[in-house]
């Protein structure tokens, strides 16, 4: 375990929803790369989300994206980040974590038309 950062999307059988982990996906959101939740773990490790491309969503991530309900997103990603990331972003991190990566995405986010 000496991988300084991670990526979020390296699904490992076929894509999957980058807000929830379901591999139902519903909708894509195109976005620029970008960096995002840095931060170095209370063993001195540093951690990053890099995020390359699109953005994969399931149906019911979409209906919340699309109603602006951010913190409702965020609070389910948390808990399917927590079963995925969970040894590799300790608890106190995680929802800082995660709402500066959904933060990111918002800003790097490219109109589809
Ligand atoms: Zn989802």
């Amino acid at each position: 375990m000496n991988r300084r950062e991670f990526t979020i999307n390296e699904p490992a059988s076929g894509p999957i929803c980058d807000f929830c982990s379901d591999p139902r996906i519903f909708a894509s959101y195109p976005a620029k790369d970008f960096t995002a939740g840095q931060f170095t773990n209370p063993q001195g490790k540093k951690l990053a989300a890099n995020s390359r491309g699109d953005w994969a969503a399931c149906q019911r991530c979409t209906e919340l994206i699309e109603a602006g309900r951010w913190t409702d997103l965020l609070e389910r990603s948390i808990i399917t980040f927590k079963a995925k990331y969970g040894e590799r972003i300790p608890a106190q991190f995680l929802r800082q974590f995660i709402a500066d990566l959904h933060r990111q995405f918002r800003e790097n986010r490219q109109p589809v038309h």
